[in-house]
């Protein structure tokens, strides 16, 4: 295979060019690709009339762009003719061209993905489209349905204004398309097809939720107004120079697993920013940025990968928003290397697309890579490429560093704020709890009454005191006295947690304990008569056993809850004048 790339000037010299080409390869099967300046759409038809007469037999298509790549460097302005001459008459080719807007493009995937089925020769699609303000997620998606071995990739029309509407594609299957696409079928057995994609933006900062978003227009990240993320972290002003400043600065966005470029062209009232393509309300986004080193390093790294494919020809899809980014002058330091490898074209686009295992994405702000080559690779160029673009680890540039130094940052910030919190939660814990017992302090218990009280909900109050406790400390010694506590404590939790009510357990002070039940007396009165069973029934290996008082008295409507206490005190009272162990309800006292 061999890639010429022929520029045109005039009409007749562009005529001679294309019968030398004709001429050296005349068994040859010939892939025409047209990436020319919409202004210069008259001259672009002028030129295909004189390949379809002078080269009949030769495949062809193309689209406007923005700019074009030739022998791996930018040019502005130009007619760029891409010529893939095949040598074994093995590869094949076919095109096809079909008007895509939202109310076709179902038909167009349906029909399109029948013809790919019928032609099992086919090896790699190389689309033309234009965008314009159509979300292409129904149609990278419904091609994704395609046969995972066939590569796809390609770019979308552009021109060098920048507006979206001002494209076009075309083929030798019909006329210019301002809504279009041209798909071209390659294959056969000596064809070999490399593909990759570039970014070299690198996420900075927290990962946030795509809150809302409708096709390209993203309303919300993390529940604000997308724009405010741009003005709070980078004061980025909502002015003309918004899609400049973006532009170094855009949003990572996953989708099939992969982190996809997206930037804001243009932000709203509402403070919604319009994207270049579309994102999922659901979705992952992080803010990114630009680095050239970064950037350098991956292409590096790529046109290392390529150089081992040993390709015959290279074709670039390159974002025109990195050429925004780099300029027009630095920018060939991103696609000279791939020259040192072979011959490379392309042009710069609107969207970029690859697929990647199965799923086709529609990229912003990347490169994509295409390696093609006939037969089996020859000597490798790697050494070349190694001795011009020997990339410097060393150098580490001071955006990269500053970058690192935000990531960090931030991972302790949020490693500090883990800590803090736990250390938060253990100290609600502690405010609320008796050190001996673990259970409610006076405090909590006390607050928790004067809420229920507050509330219009039925509820009673159990108050207990240990009976002759003074003795036990004094015969076992105030630890003795200590270990009872807990014991009984022990049995509070055990019984109540299986309580069908809602019950709060504290300590009301010293050997006194109160416990709120969300019922009535009967059940209060009944919970209170299994702690004092089963704590009657405890044995203490020191003291031996031990036994409570229990009064238990319900809440009247809109009774203070210093009143509940002082009934339930009362109730006590008399559990203890009638001799103690035993539960007693207001109902007992005599009037
Ligand atoms: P009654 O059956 O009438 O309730 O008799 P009592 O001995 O339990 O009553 P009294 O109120 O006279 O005694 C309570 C004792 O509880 C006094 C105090 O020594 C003891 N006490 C209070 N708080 C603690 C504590 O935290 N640890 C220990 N070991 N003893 C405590
Ligand atoms: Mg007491
Ligand atoms: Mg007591």
């Amino acid at each position: 295979m061999k890639q010429i790339q022929l520029i045109f000037q005039d009409a007749d010299t562009f005529r001679k060019k294309i019968a030398a080409v004709r001429d050296k390869y005349p068994e040859c099967t010939a892939m025409m690709q047209f990436f020319y300046d919409k202004t210069r759409q008259k001259e672009t038809e002028q030129a295909i009339a004189i390949l379809k007469k002078e080269y009949p037999q030769a495949h062809y298509f193309g689209c406007a762009s923005n700019a074009n790549i030739e022998n791996g460097m930018i040019a502005e302005g130009s007619i760029l003719v891409v010529c893939n001459i095949f040598e074994s008459d093995d590869v094949q080719i076919e095109i096809f061209q079909y008007v895509l807007t939202d109310e076709t493009q179902k038909d167009v995937c349906d029909d399109f993905l029948a013809k790919v089925a019928e032609r099992p020769w086919v090896k790699g699609i190389e689309l033309l489209i234009t965008i314009r303000d159509m979300s292409t997620t129904y149609f990278c998606d419904r091609l994704s349905e395609m046969d995972e071995k066939i590569q796809i990739f390609g770019g979308s029309s552009f021109n060098k204004n920048l507006d979206r509407n001002d494209v076009g594609v075309f083929s030798e299957k019909g006329d210019f398309l301002d809504a279009g696409v041209v798909f071209v079928l390659i294959g056969g057995e000596k064809l070999h097809i490399w593909t990759s994609y570039i970014t070299g933006w690198k996420p900075l900062g927290q990962k946030m939720l795509i809150t809302r978003a409708e096709a390209n227009r993203l309303y919300e990240l993390g529940g604000e107004p997308a724009y405010d993320t741009y003005y709070r972290y980078l004061q980025i002003d909502n002015d003309e120079f918004f899609y400049h400043n973006t532009l170094e600065f855009p949003i990572f966005y996953e989708r099939n697993g992969i982190n996809i470029l997206r930037v804001p062209s243009r932000c709203m009232d509402d403070g919604s920013l319009i994207m270049t393509s579309d994102m999922a309300t659901g979705s992952m986004a992080q803010i990114s940025y630009g680095d050239p080193q970064t950037i350098l390093k991956s292409v590096f790294h790529e046109a290392e990968r390529l150089s081992d494919f040993v390709p015959d020809g290279i074709l670039i899809f390159d974002c025109a928003s990195r050429r925004s980014f780099w300029g027009s002058e630095d920018i060939n330091r991103e696609s000279l290397p791939f020259q040192t490898i072979a011959d490379t074209a392309g042009f710069y686009t609107a969207g970029e697309f690859h697929r990647m295992g199965k799923s086709l994405n529609q990229h912003n702000v990347t490169m994509v890579i295409v390696g093609l080559r006939e037969d089996e690779a020859g000597d490798s160029n790697k050494s070349k490429l190694l001795k011009k673009y020997h990339y410097n680890n060393e150098h580490v540039s001071m955006v990269r560093r500053l970058a690192n130094f935000i990531d960090v940052a931030s991972r302790e910030l949020d490693e500090t704020n883990r800590k803090l919190e736990a250390v938060n939660q253990k100290l609600m814990k502690m405010a609320v709890t008796d050190e001996l017992t673990g259970i409610f302090n006076r405090r909590e218990i006390q607050h928790r009454i004067t809420e229920a009280a507050g509330k219009q909900e039925q509820f009673s109050l159990i108050m207990m005191d240990l009976d002759n406790f003074k003795k036990v400390n004094d015969t076992f010694g105030h630890d003795e006295g200590d270990n009872v506590l807990k014991g009984f404590s022990s049995v509070l939790k055990s019984v109540t947690e299986q309580a069908a009510s809602e019950v709060s357990v504290g300590r009301w002070g010293g050997e006194e304990f109160m416990i709120i039940v969300k019922a009535g007396i009967q059940e209060a009165a009944a919970l209170s008569e299994s702690i004092r069973k089963n704590f009657s029934e405890m044995q203490f290996p020191v003291s031996g056993v031990h036994t409570v008082s229990c009064g238990v008295a319900v809440a009247h409507e809109k009774e203070s809850a210093d009143s509940v206490c002082i009934r339930a005190d009362h109730v006590l009272y008399l559990a203890k004048h009638q001799g103690r162990n035993c539960t007693r309800t207001e109902e007992q006292i005599p009037e």
